[in-house]
């Protein structure tokens, strides 16, 4: 799974990805970068 990394500027790969429910309801996916360690997050399960 990947999200869009701020620090890498680039889609890297989620480590440690954990699905979360965001406050209007939708799911979200958050976790670490695979090659900076900063937090990303993604909309959506997947
Ligand atoms: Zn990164």
């Amino acid at each position: 799974m990947k999200a869009f990394c701020m620090k890498c500027r680039k889609e890297t790969e989620i480590k440690e990805a954990q699905v979360v429910r965001m406050k209007n309801g939708n799911h979200g996916t958050k976790g670490l970068c695979c090659s900076c360690g900063a937090k990303v997050f993604k909309v959506g399960k997947q």
